[in-house]
């Protein structure tokens, strides 16, 4: 038997921790013994049932995990290996690693960067290899250091925290939007250079504004991004890979066709292994473990149901690590 964070449909829906037996797994040629996990947003959804993320019931939470290999019949890992788990539905489509087992596909798995602890593989999870992948399109796009001021939107969050210390660990100019008042000091020690009120962002603007960042890391779409997209400097790039506000984008061609302006999609899940190691490369190499630690709140798996509601309302900063 195992401890699980079970969701679970039936006459209504039911969140719960769980003694799962092991020989309800599911088929996959790894079994992790899961040793930290996190929250993020998409698990806060499908904790509090807020969009159907979970698309198979039952199903066990979370996204994504570090542990060690406890079995394997895949040829790229034996027992003992180290491992991290980002996305490829697990937590919607097949369990998750909010539990203490997890059987998951080999072809999933990558090995945890040497230099990093499975806490702090997790304390990054997916908001903060997506912040990676955002940072990574956007210097596919051309963005260096010294060109102007990179925005990052919902700056307090998990994938923007991560972005900002990435970003101004890496020499750019980082102006972080917030909606909370109490995380400015956060921000500046993250390394943000400037710190604006999310609401000089978030109301429906104009669809051509005066030209002011190289770059944008937006999490939270909508007229957030429209906004970001008509502030935008011509020829930069911005890389939207967040609904924290809305899935609508409300927006006109204009940033487009008049500035140059390219907005970039990033999705984490469905990336593929080559781009998602180089990610966990890159963080390795740039983000300061201090900086990761000062960002980082641990909880027990007995605590994460009351913190994906805070996490929904909009009551945590940085990121959520979940020892199991
Ligand atoms: P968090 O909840 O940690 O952060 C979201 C932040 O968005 C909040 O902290 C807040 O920041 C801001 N925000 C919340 N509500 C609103 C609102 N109504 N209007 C404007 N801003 C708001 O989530 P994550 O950082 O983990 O994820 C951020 C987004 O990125 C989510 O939409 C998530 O689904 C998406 N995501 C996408 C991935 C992908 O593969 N494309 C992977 C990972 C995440 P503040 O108070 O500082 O303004």
């Amino acid at each position: 038997m195992f401890r699980a964070l079970m969701l679970e449909k039936n006459e209504a829906f039911q969140a719960s921790l769980k003694q799962v037996d092991e020989a309800a797994l599911p088929p996959g040629d790894v079994t992790v013994q899961v040793a930290y996990s996190t929250l993020n947003y998409k698990d806060g959804l499908a904790i509090c049932h807020k969009s159907p993320v979970v698309r198979v019931w039952p199903m066990v939470a979370g996204i994504d995990g570090a542990g060690t290999v406890t079995e394997s019949s895949h040829p790229a890992w034996k027992v003992g290996d180290p491992v991290v788990l980002n996305g490829w539905g697990v937590g919607e489509t097949h369990w998750g690693c909010l539990a203490e087992k997890a059987r998951l596909k080999g072809d999933w798995l990558v090995r945890l960067p040497s230099g990093f602890t499975p806490r702090q593989a997790m304390a990054i999870g997916t908001a903060g290899y997506t912040a990676m992948l955002c940072v990574m399109a956007l210097e596919r796009h051309g963005l260096q250091a010294g060109q102007g001021e990179v925005l990052v939107t919902g700056a307090s969050g998990g994938v923007g925290s991560v972005a900002v210390a990435l970003l101004s660990a890496l020499g750019h100019r980082v102006v972080a939007s917030t909606g909370k008042a109490a995380e400015h000091e956060f921000l500046r020690r993250l390394g943000a250079a400037e710190v604006i009120e999310r609401s000089a962002l978030s109301e429906p603007g104009k669809p051509f504004q005066k030209e002011r960042w190289s770059a944008v890391v937006d999490t939270v779409g909508s007229h957030t991004l429209a906004n970001a997209l008509a502030q935008t400097r011509y020829g930069g790039a911005v890389a939207a890979c967040g609904l924290a506000q809305g899935m609508d984008l409300p927006t006109t061609v204009m940033p487009f066709i008049l500035r140059n302006v390219a907005l970039l999609g990033v999705d984490s899940v469905m990336a593929p292994l080559a781009l998602r190691q180089q990610a966990w490369d890159r963080l390795a190499r740039d983000l300061k473990p201090d900086v990761l630690e000062s960002l980082t709140e641990e909880i027990g798996l007995d605590q994460a149901i009351d913190k994906a509601a805070d996490l929904m309302a909009g009551r945590v900063r940085g990121r959520v690590v979940v020892k199991i």
